[in-house]
C-alpha cells in the first residue's frame, strides 16, 4: 500500500465521500490542523461507504482525481486509496487498522468527523475499538460543540471523562482522546453541489476552481 513518505508523527485522517470535495472539507481539514498542530492530514475516501443511501455515488477515481486537484498543491495535505484496496463496503475500523500497522506505534492518528456523524457514530462497526487506534477529533459549530459532544461521549463511550487542562475527553491510558474542535460553519455539502450542478447553477463559490473545471470536463452530476 503507497503511502505519502514524511508523514510525521501527528497525522490526520478525513475519510468521506467526497462527491465531490469541497470548501467545507478544506476548511475543517485546516482549523484541525492548526488546532492539533498535525504533522500530516490524510484525505480518504471511502470506496463503498457503508452509511450513505444508495444514489449512484460517482466512480471512486472521479472522486480521488477531485481530491487531487482540491489538496494537490497543498504542503502536508495528500490523498490515499487505501480503501480502494478493500473488497467489501469501507469501514473506519479497518482503515484505522491498517494505517496502525503500516505508519507503527509511533505515529498518533487524529480521526476528524463532523459533529453530524459523530452523533450517528453508535450505528458505526466496532466504535469502542476505534479508539483503541487513534484519538478523534469532532468538529462542530461553536454553539453545539460541546454539549453535543459531551451527550455522544456519554452515550457511547463508557469510561471517558472532560480533562479541563487537556480540553478533551480521557479515556484509559493508551486510548485515544477525543478532542472537540470548534469552526465557524462553512455552509456547503457535496449533496448541494451535486443538486446545483444538475439545474444548472454556479458551484464555483464552493469548490476549487480546478474541481469545478474537473465536472464540467467529465460531465458529472448531470
Ligand atoms: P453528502 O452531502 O454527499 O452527504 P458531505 O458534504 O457531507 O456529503 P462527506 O464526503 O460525506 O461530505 O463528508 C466527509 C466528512 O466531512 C464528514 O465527516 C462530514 O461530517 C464532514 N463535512 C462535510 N461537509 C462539511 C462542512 N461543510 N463543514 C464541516 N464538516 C463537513
Amino acid at each position: 500500500m503507497e503511502l505519502p513518505h514524511n508523514l510525521g508523527k501527528r497525522v490526520g485522517i478525513l475519510g468521506g465521500t467526497f462527491d465531490p470535495v469541497h470548501n467545507g472539507h478544506l476548511a475543517v481539514a485546516e482549523a484541525v490542523r492548526q488546532a492539533l498542530s498535525l504533522s500530516s492530514l490524510l484525505f480518504i475516501p471511502a470506496f463503498l461507504p457503508p452509511h450513505k443511501p444508495t444514489y449512484s455515488i460517482s466512480a471512486f477515481d472521479h472522486r480521488v482525481a477531485m481530491l487531487d486537484l482540491a489538496v494537490g498543491s497543498k504542503p502536508g495535505f495528500s490523498v490515499s486509496r487505501l480503501e480502494a484496496e478493500r473488497v467489501g463496503p469501507s469501514y473506519s475500523i479497518d482503515t484505522l487498522r491498517t494505517l496502525g500497522q503500516i505508519l507503527g506505534k509511533d505515529v498518533h492518528l487524529f480521526f476528524i468527523i463532523g459533529m453530524d456523524a459523530f452523533a450517528e457514530v453508535f450505528t458505526w462497526k466496532e466504535k469502542g475499538e476505534l479508539l483503541d487506534h487513534a484519538s478523534f477529533v469532532v468538529v462542530g459549530r461553536p454553539d453545539q460543540c460541546q454539549q453535543s459532544c459531551a451527550q455522544t461521549v456519554a452515550a457511547n463511550f463508557a469510561g471517558y471523562s472532560f480533562d479541563e487542562g487537556r480540553g478533551s475527553w480521557q479515556g484509559k491510558p493508551g486510548q485515544g482522546s477525543i478532542y472537540p474542535v470548534t469552526m465557524v460553519p462553512v455552509k456547503v455539502s457535496s449533496t448541494d453541489i451535486r443538486e446545483a450542478v444538475r439545474q444548472g447553477g454556479p458551484i464555483r463559490d464552493r469548490v476549487p476552481a480546478a474541481v469545478a473545471d474537473y465536472i464540467d470536463a467529465h460531465g458529472l452530476y448531470r
